[in-house]
């Protein structure tokens, strides 16, 4: 079910946009400040956010401008002043849609569900190009967590496979050892970058056809590793 959040101080209003919202199958949170709804909007997990421009506290522009900067959700705005909606429109203000008040009920509702749609296929496009890296021969399924080499899959302990998907992400960039050990383990993790040498050598017992002649993860003598394209 996908949650709405609702940022609105006039009650009535809101109370409307809830009924109808609710009558269509959403989840829906009023916050009627400005203050309770950006703590709302940055804290919790919403799938998109009606925000009014004057409000208490905080004001719908400052709310959108933060949200923008840490959250993907599509934003609708309302207000009933003709300047404020040129101010949307015309700065850009990162909203999704602005509403002219009064608007109808209905309409608002088509246009949550719209927006809400266009999100869902801009993440499921996103996600069906960043799931598989395919770079000769490899295959690496990272929503699985599966490699495939030459089609036959070989079975990766965690640290091997976020090393591997790591290098395979930024191809023909080198890394000391240093760098990807900070990548994969934690900085306060034991052990050292000896043990980026050990990974990446059974990395290549698993992917490399003579692992004395490397043909996709490259030493770089005195530097570290790449991946090769
Ligand atoms: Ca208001």
């Amino acid at each position: 079910m996908s949650r709405v959040l609702i940022v609105e101080d006039e009650e009535s209003i809101a109370e409307i946009e809830k009924d109808y919202l609710e009558l269509s199958g959403f989840e829906v949170v009023i916050k009627p400040d400005g203050t309770s709804g950006l703590k709302a909007a940055m804290e919790e997990d919403f799938d998109i956010c009606i925000l009014d421009v004057m409000l208490p506290g905080v004001d719908g522009f400052e709310i959108c401008k933060q949200v923008r900067e840490v959250k993907n959700m599509p934003i609708i705005m309302v207000s009933a002043k003709k300047e404020d909606i040129d101010k949307i429109r015309g700065l850009g203000a990162g909203a999704d849609d602005y509403m002219t008040k009064p608007f109808s009920p209905s309409e608002m509702v088509a246009r949550v569900k719209a927006h809400l749609s266009r999100y869902e296929r801009l993440v499921s496009s996103a996600k069906a190009e960043n799931d598989v890296i395919e770079i000769r021969g490899i295959k690496i399924d990272k929503t699985a967590r599966r490699v495939f080499v030459n089609g036959e899959e070989k079975v990766f302990t965690t640290k091997e496979f976020d090393l591997l998907t790591f290098l395979a992400e930024t191809p023909n960039r080198v890394y000391t050892k240093e760098e990807l050990f900070k990548a994969i383990w934690d900085m306060d993790s034991i052990g050292d970058i000896a043990t980026v040498t050990v990974h990446i050598k059974k990395i290549r017992e698993k992917i490399e056809y003579d692992t004395s002649k490397p043909q996709y993860i490259e030493t770089i003598w005195g530097v570290g590793y790449r991946f090769k394209v």
